[in-house]
């Protein structure tokens, strides 16, 4: 049985103290709900501070990007030995990295490699756009980025899969439960192709768009569907407060 696990990504949002206000302000109901994984993905600047407030609490906290090389002359980039103790998780080929910085999966399986040497557990994000989804390209364009980004990975026990169809991150038009959880299904049987069923069975695969309270029992409810990857909502206490006890009480039987 997977624990499903609900990652809340801040984005460019919040400065050092509106993070360490948000944090304090979900910190102690997120903690009261078994069942159920935590991740809160801050900005890079906002990781040690709300890494302290989280001290001895369940949840767990997650960069939203890495640069591969171990260090050197890359101004601006931050690599994974700099995060490794900082935090647990990393989420890697976003769509908006891929949109915004062009990020290729060749360059996402660089990152993914990274990660995985020094410790950190990446959650890799694939998704078609709306253009693909309307050309009934999904199966297509998610399994050229799964097979892409795990180029090269041979130990995939501590991958989580996202799957974002772009056109519902950010949107308000989320894909529906069953539709994702036919698209997480086939990526979860391109895991079990290049790995093993077992750890196909064991990898975590989200979904992640336009989630909501109102529809994070919609998805949890799938049985492929291992939890979300949540944007816009986790920036409101309540509202991802919310999400994480639906999620609970959906999933914990
Ligand atoms: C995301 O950024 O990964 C995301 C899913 O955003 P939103 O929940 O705002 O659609």
């Amino acid at each position: 049985m997977r624990q499903p696990l609900i990652a809340g990504n801040w984005k460019m949002n919040t400065t050092i103290s509106e993070a360490e206000a948000l944090v304090l302000e979900m910190k102690d109901n997120l903690n009261r709900f078994v069942g159920v994984e935590t991740v809160l993905c801050p900005p890079y600047v906002s990781l040690a501070n709300v890494g302290r407030l989280l001290q001895g609490s369940s949840i767990r906290l997650g960069a939203q990007n890495l640069f591969f090389e171990e260090r050197g002359a890359f101004t601006g980039e931050i690599s994974a030995s700099m995060l490794e103790g900082l935090c647990q998780y990393v989420i890697l080929g976003h769509s908006e990295r891929r949109q915004y910085f062009k990020e290729s999966n060749e360059l996402v399986s660089k990152k993914m490699a990274a990660a995985l040497k020094h410790g950190l557990k990446p959650v890799l994000c694939v998704g078609e756009v709306l253009g693909e989804y309307e050309a009934g390209r999904t199966r297509e364009v998610v399994s050229e980025q799964v097979h892409g980004s795990l180029a090269g990975i041979s130990d995939a026990r501590h991958l989580t899969v996202a799957y974002e169809p772009v056109w519902a991150i950010g949107t308000g038009k989320a894909a529906t439960g069953e539709s994702a959880n036919r698209t997480i299904g086939l990526i979860r049987s391109l895991i079990a192709e290049k790995y093993s069923h077992g750890v196909a069975q064991a990898t975590r695969i989200l979904y992640g768009g336009s989630v909501t309270s109102a529809n994070i029992e919609e998805f949890v409810s799938q049985s492929e569907i291992d939890g979300a990857l949540v944007g816009g909502a986790s920036l409101k206490a309540p509202e991802f407060t919310n999400i994480v006890k639906i999620t609970s009480q959906t999933r914990h039987v």
